[in-house]
């Protein structure tokens, strides 16, 4: 073992559970033991030391679990954060990236080797539980031949995913790919946190350009939310490169719609001709304002602000219709827990063909997430999370679809199901029997018993 657990009363072990949480509103919990993992070995050790003890095992990469699954009382949690491996080989088109990158890091280590990657949008998102819940990233969920050299990135980020290195709850070490084992390679790109092993490092496929960025961003007031959607129904289909994010911030008084256009291309000049498509908007909206050029993905992460100080909830349904549709299903007159709170409606994944075998397939048209943000001493953290299920009631029908990702799946276990497709549960369950039998690597569907 290269590296000793921190238990309960070691100095330090207090310190190391606090920032196991990247958001201030996970659940407080005291784990058995913690273990920073440097390499696979610590992660082999850290497996061992849990099953010997008989306690679950969290999995920790960058935190960003709003449902706090990183972190579990009485558990064994393995922190992945200095797992940053970043290797890229241009001439092949692909790098090997550490589950404990953030999408700042890896995006600014692609750019420095001309290569670029759809990470997520926040820049302290890790790596590892993005890739596994699927990935909605920068650069999603375009089509078409590309504006100017780019190529747009086909689907999720996890199509991106040629292989991983896994060690399974069973104690295995593993390399995953498309003919090692098909329902590992399955679960791999999709399952989140009902994943039964722990990924050491993703083996993916890299675009060999970095795009310069460029943004317009328009801000209409929500009265105007119907004819606005159907503006940006009639942009569609979008230009390759050019991505769409709407941010609604209900309220009783003053609602505002702010949607970002942030167009990736291979010159200024290619961002310049995107902008000219978008008049209509330009006509519902009281302010336009122009941001960047960003010189690479990497330098717009930088631009973005962080969310780790404050708490913060989310929850997420597919949307199935046009963007009309979904703006008119999220009520506006509705004050939000918070001046940041906001729902946030982006275009979903379109999915790669050449993937068919990946667990994750974004079920809809648009991605809805509300974003709850609250001041942790205030006392008013089950307003803000009931806000995030009231302000999405409307969206994705009677049975809606959600993602692993981001939904909250603690208020209801019956959540779970709603991420995945028919029969998804139970093939995870049955690979959880073959591959870590003695259910050692914690798992939402621990939830379901
Ligand atoms: C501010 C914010 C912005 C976000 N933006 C996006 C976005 O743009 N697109 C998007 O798709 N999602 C987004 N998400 C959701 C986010 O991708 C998921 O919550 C993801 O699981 C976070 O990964 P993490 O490694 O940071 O979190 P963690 O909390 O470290 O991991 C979450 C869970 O994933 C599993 N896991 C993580 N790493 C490993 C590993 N190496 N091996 C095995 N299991 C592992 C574990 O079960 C773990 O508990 C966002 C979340 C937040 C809070």
């Amino acid at each position: 073992m290269n590296v000793d657990p921190l238990l309960p009363g070691d100095p330090g072990f207090d310190a190391a559970v606090a920032v196991l949480p990247a958001t201030g509103s996970a659940p407080k919990a005291v784990p058995a033991a913690i273990f920073a993992a440097s390499d696979e070995a610590d992660v082999d050790a850290a497996v061992g030391y849990a099953r010997a003890l008989g306690r679950r095992l969290t999995v920790r990469s960058g935190g960003h679990s709003l449902s706090g699954t990183h972190l579990r009382g009485g558990a064994v949690a393995l922190d992945l954060r200095r797992l940053t491996t970043l290797a890229v080989d241009r001439e092949r088109g692909i790098a090997r990236l550490g589950p404990g990158l953030t999408s700042a890091a890896a995006a600014a280590g692609l750019a420095a080797a001309g290569c670029s990657f759809p990470v997520g949008h926040s820049p302290l998102v890790g790596i590892g539980g993005f890739l596994l819940a699927g990935g909605n990233g920068w650069q999603i969920g375009t089509s078409g031949p590309g504006a100017g050299n780019v190529r747009p990135a086909p689907g999720c980020a996890a199509d991106r995913v040629l292989a991983a290195r896994v060690v399974t709850g069973d104690g295995s070490t593993r390399r995953v790919d498309a003919r090692s084992d098909p329902d590992l390679w399955w679960a791999l790109r999709g399952a989140g946190s009902a994943f039964p092993g722990v990924v050491t490092e993703f083996t993916v496929r890299v675009d060999t350009h970095s795009p310069v960025v460029g943004r317009r961003t328009w801000s209409v007031p929500a009265a105007a939310a119907a004819e606005l959607g159907e503006a940006l129904d009639a942009l569609e289909p979008l230009p390759a490169g050019v991505e769409l994010t709407v941010m609604a911030r209900p309220a009783v008084r003053g609602a505002m719609i702010t949607v970002v256009a942030t167009t990736f291309a291979e010159t200024e000049r290619a961002l310049v001709a995107v902008r000219s498509g978008s008049a209509s908007l330009d006509r519902l909206a009281g302010e336009v304002v122009d941001s960047g050029p960003y010189a690479s993905a990497a330098a717009l992460l930088v631009a973005i602000p962080d969310h780790a100080a404050n708490a913060q909830w989310s929850h997420h349904v597919w949307g199935t219709g046009s963007w009309r549709a979904v703006l008119d299903a999220v009520p506006m007159t509705q004050d939000r827990p918070s001046e940041r709170s906001t729902v946030l409606i982006a275009r979903a994944p379109s999915g790669a063909p050449e993937q068919p075998a990946a667990l994750y397939r974004a079920p809809g048209t648009l991605g809805v997430s509300a974003y709850a943000h609250w001041d942790p001493e205030s006392g008013t953290a089950g307003a803000a999370i009931g806000w995030t299920h009231q302000v999405l009631a409307g969206v994705g029908g009677s049975a809606p679809r959600r993602y692993i990702g981001e939904a909250d799946i603690t208020g209801d276990p019956a959540r779970i199901r709603e991420c995945f497709p028919p029969g998804a549960v139970e093939r995870l369950i049955r690979l959880r029997s073959r591959v870590d039998p003695d259910r050692v690597v914690a798992s939402v569907l621990d939830l379901l018993d």
